[in-house]
């Protein structure tokens, strides 16, 4: 069964047929580009900005950037900035593997800033950001951009005339300056959600948020949080390509706010054996017309059964969107019983130990509130990946009129062995399903489908034979 069969737009092959694609993912024109850069740039002179950092999300998890002077932005908004095919088939550790359609050394794609999204960035004075979208030379989409794969999704949903609102909570530890192969040393002993850790380091948290604020996001809260350093952020939601692109600016934010106080942070999934890790929750609720779907109907908890059948979908396809969700092989190490990371494939009603963790808000609030949590991604993953696969699964749930399995209440550890199926451990079960999933396979591409494939093959084996503790050593200052 496709993704995104069965839809009555005016494309014949559909809501991502050639036509709706071409529109989702294509350039504006070059004139509108120019005029809208020069506009840009007289903003960004008044706010002092000298340069500007464009970034895109590697398959691996990990932003690169390429950085314009300000005099420059006009042209790379017009003509792009140049990158190589090969960033598609990068590893965390800057290793380079090969994938059959996709990377290589040879050829040139062309990185083009949204200029919808450029903001300043209050603790890099001088410099703004902006994410990138990857086209060819010719000006098509890159077959392996992620984050034109996020646009199409989130155009796969409004031609069904659906639309998302996402969130991915961001969490990190911070810790003092140190070498890479060092552990970290905490700025901060104070107790899990105690107040001690905000007191103790509440300048720099004061800087996060008023950065956080000054670039234009609204924090929703901030706390310590479980493990030893360890802190979250979450900001209000919008659209999936949106929450993804706030969830890289979140981050670099927080590192570079962690800079300028002399102390650097790991979002890498596993910080501190056995430890709880940093997760990469990402909330997302269907609306249809400014009515939330997850709020009002005849299903469980008063779900409608587009937003049933939508989340029936994503629940299913777990096993496989863990490739997307936890691009890390040091992930599984984290996606552990009573960790909070819902380690189980089941969903429940505030559930912090389900995958899916339903949240429907207090009485009143709801039809604005209603939302699903899926807890099992951590903050290794590509979010533009992460975000899209889950809508294509949600979708394709959705067209077949899936149905939640029972809710599942209380532990599922505590359950009787076997009632509740685990996710998968490793990689390579992950994989194996990733393979298997024409959903995903339709949704990415083959191009993209591809490369991804071989990031994870290629780091599977990398920490194949390496135990937990090298393992978390080796990630922990990479993310
Ligand atoms: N840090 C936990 C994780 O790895 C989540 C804690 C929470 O529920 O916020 O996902
Ligand atoms: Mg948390």
């Amino acid at each position: 069964m496709s993704t995104v069969a069965a839809s009555p737009a005016a494309d014949p092959a559909g809501p991502l047929g050639p036509a709706a694609l071409a529109a989702a993912v294509a350039l504006p024109p070059r004139a509108e580009r120019a005029e809208r850069a020069e506009h840009a740039v007289d903003r960004l002179r008044t706010a002092a900005v000298e340069a500007v950092a464009v970034t895109w999300v590697d398959n691996a998890g990990i932003t690169r950037v390429k950085a314009v002077p300000l005099g420059g932005l006009a042209h790379a908004a017009q003509w792009g900035v140049g990158t190589a095919p090969c960033f598609d088939v990068f590893l965390a550790d800057d290793a380079i593997t090969t994938s059959p359609l996709i990377g290589g050394p040879t050829g040139d794609l062309r990185l083009y800033p949204d200029l919808d999204r450029i903001v300043p960035l209050t603790a890099q004075p001088g410099w703004a950001w902006a994410p990138g979208d990857r086209h060819t030379q010719a000006g098509a989409p890159h077959p392996g951009c992620q984050r034109l794969f996020a646009r199409r999704m989130e155009a796969a949903a409004a031609a069904r005339g659906l639309s998302l609102k996402a969130g991915i909570e961001v969490e990190w530890v911070v810790a003092l300056a140190g070498a890479p192969h060092e552990p970290p040393q905490y700025p901060t002993h104070g107790p899990a959600y105690g107040m001690q850790r905000l007191t103790d380091l509440s300048d720099y948290l004061r800087d996060v948020l008023r950065a956080l604020g000054e670039q234009g996001l609204t924090v929703l809260q901030i706390h310590p949080e479980y493990s030893p350093g360890q802190f979250e952020v979450s900001v209000a939601p919008e659209g999936p390509v949106g929450a993804a692109d706030t969830s890289v600016l979140v981050r670099h934010t927080v590192r570079a706010v962690s800079a300028r106080h002399g102390l650097r942070v790991s979002f890498a999934p596993v910080v501190e054996p056995d430890g709880v890790g940093n997760g990469g929750h990402l909330h997302l609720s269907l609306w249809r017309d400014g009515r939330n779907l997850g709020h009002g109907g005849s299903g469980p908890h008063g779900l409608t059964a587009e937003a049933e059948g939508f989340l029936a979908g994503v629940l299913q396809a777990l096993p496989e969107l863990l490739v997307l969700g936890c691009s890390s092989p040091a992930g599984y190490l984290r996606l552990v019983p009573q960790h909070w990371a819902g380690a189980y494939q089941c969903w429940g009603l505030e559930n912090r130990e389900a995958a899916m963790r339903l949240v429907t808000g207090s009485t009143g609030e709801r039809a604005a509130t209603a939302n699903a949590e899926v807890k099992c991604f951590d903050a290794s993953a590509n979010p533009y990946l992460a975000v899209g696969a889950v809508v294509a699964a949600g979708l394709s749930g959705l067209e077949q009129r899936r149905a939640l399995p029972p809710e599942f209440t209380g532990d599922p550890a505590a359950a009787e062995p076997g009632t509740v199926p685990r996710l998968p451990q490793g990689p390579a079960e992950a994989i194996a399903a990733y393979e298997r999933s024409a959903v995903l396979r339709e949704a990415l591409g083959e191009p993209l489908h591809q490369a991804v494939l071989a990031v994870r093959r290629a780091e599977a084996e990398q920490y194949a034979a390496l135990g937990p503790e090298e393992t978390i050593a080796a990630t922990r200052w990479r993310y």
